[in-house]
């Protein structure tokens, strides 16, 4: 039996975060939109209102939400601001690994640390010759007693500078390539640890990214997550319960552009009649509303796929992050045509919403790389 009704539970999640976003990241997005700093406020009361680390097991300190919880909280993050919503989720992302392939030793110290600090984590995967294709990776971790000597390279880190510890893929075998790639979790106080420089970017300006390096930092061994080799699987595992998240941001993004743009165009006067009576602004909103609707589905279905063991997961959330996205993109780009000039202007966000987007079209993979994982799979 289908049943789309949210339960009392997750609609208390869902108001949660849509009134903290209220009270906190829409009266605040355009002044990160123009500082591009990192909102420490913001993050600092997510923690106290009980909103950061939504996955992490309620034992360590999170809320032990599932992936549908969670896109429940992102799809109003994302309605108030992808690019501070990301700040919290990018957390979520560089704590992944250690969820799948912590020890509970593990778990208890970085998940501990985590809360404690009311700190924020990184996840360092992307390399200036390893983007679309992780398999390029040339970070290397070489055993030398109890560390790792960690040297490496890695660029377009989200929290990079700002975050207590990094979630770091490299190599402990080169010559078996990505067969050797390993998570280790990277203490940023470690010596040797590179903040190289900060990214300048069209959107999402509240969120940071670094390019790091690592010169021969000494990584205990207690550091590695799982078993040596395992981390082309952890990654691509971390990636199948993410995007999900990407998913729900694009899809806040894409509603919150639309209700402007849709409200906007009922007060606009032209030719003595609001510009939503004409057709081709209403066909405008309609494919708009349709398309939100179906992102929607599609997000709530790749989460409860996830949370329900069911098979096809990483296919479903690639299609989830694809498809919701592209919607995220079109919708604001034509919030912005339906506003015209106050559309382009800084006086409505859609313009910034618009910026924002793009880049949920990019990372966590490209979708261009995840029609890859789509055909490869329904191809098979
Ligand atoms: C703001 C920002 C934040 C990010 N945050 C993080 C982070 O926190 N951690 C992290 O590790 N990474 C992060 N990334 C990296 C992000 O995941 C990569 O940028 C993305 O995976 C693409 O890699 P690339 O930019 O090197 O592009 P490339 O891999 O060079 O791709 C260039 C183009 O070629 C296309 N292409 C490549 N291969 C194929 C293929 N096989 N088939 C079809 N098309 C293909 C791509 O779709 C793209 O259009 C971030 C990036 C940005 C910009």
């Amino acid at each position: 039996m289908i049943d789309f009704s949210l339960t009392t539970k997750q609609l208390e999640i869902q108001e949660k975060y849509r009134d903290f976003a209220n009270r906190f990241i829409r009266p605040n997005r355009m002044k990160y939109d123009e500082s591009c700093e990192f909102p420490w406020d913001i993050v600092k009361q997510a923690y106290k209102e009980g909103l950061m680390n939504g996955p992490v097991p309620v034992k360590w300190g999170g809320n032990g939400f599932g992936i549908f919880e969670s896109s429940l909280g992102s799809e109003e993050l994302g309605a108030a601001c992808v690019g501070i919503g990301i700040c919290i989720d990018a957390n979520t992302l560089a704590l992944t690994p250690l969820l799948l392939s912590g020890t509970e030793d593990q778990q208890k110290k970085y998940f501990g640390l985590i809360k404690e600090q009311q700190a924020v984590a990184a996840y360092c995967l992307t390399e200036p010759n390893a983007g679309s294709d992780v398999a390029g990776i040339k970070s290397t971790a070489i055993l030398k007693g109890d560390k790792y000597i960690l040297n490496g390279h890695k660029r377009f880190i989200t929290n990079g500078e700002v975050a207590a510890f990094h979630t770091v893929f490299a190599l402990t075998n080169p010559e078996k390539g990505a067969r050797s790639l390993t998570p280790f979790i990277v203490p940023t106080d470690l010596p040797g640890v590179e903040i190289v420089s900060k990214l300048k970017k069209m959107g999402q300006h509240a969120s940071v990214q670094n390019e790091i390096k690592y010169n021969d930092v000494e990584v205990p061994v207690e550091n590695r997550l799982g078993k040596e080799g395992r981390g082309f699987m952890v990654a691509m595992k971390t990636f199948d319960r993410t995007r999900t998240g990407v998913a729900a941001l694009s899809l806040g993004a894409a509603r919150e552009a639309y209700e402007i743009s849709r409200d906007w165009a009922k007060d606009r006067i032209q030719f003595n009649k609001p510009i939503a009576a004409n057709q081709a602004v209403g066909f405008m909103l309609a494919d708009m509303a349709t398309e939100i609707e179906a992102a929607r589905m599609l997000t709530w279905r790749a989460a409860w796929s996830y949370d329900n063991d069911q098979k096809d997961v990483s296919v479903l959330s690639a299609m989830s992050k694809m498809y919701a996205s592209d919607v995220a993109m079109k919708v604001a780009t034509n919030a912005v045509q339906v506003m015209a000039g106050d559309g382009y202007s800084k006086e409505y966000p859609v313009e910034k919403i618009m910026r924002d987007v793009k880049l949920c079209q990019i990372y966590e993979g490209t979708n261009q790389v995840q029609r890859v994982v789509i055909s490869k799979r329904i191809l098979k």
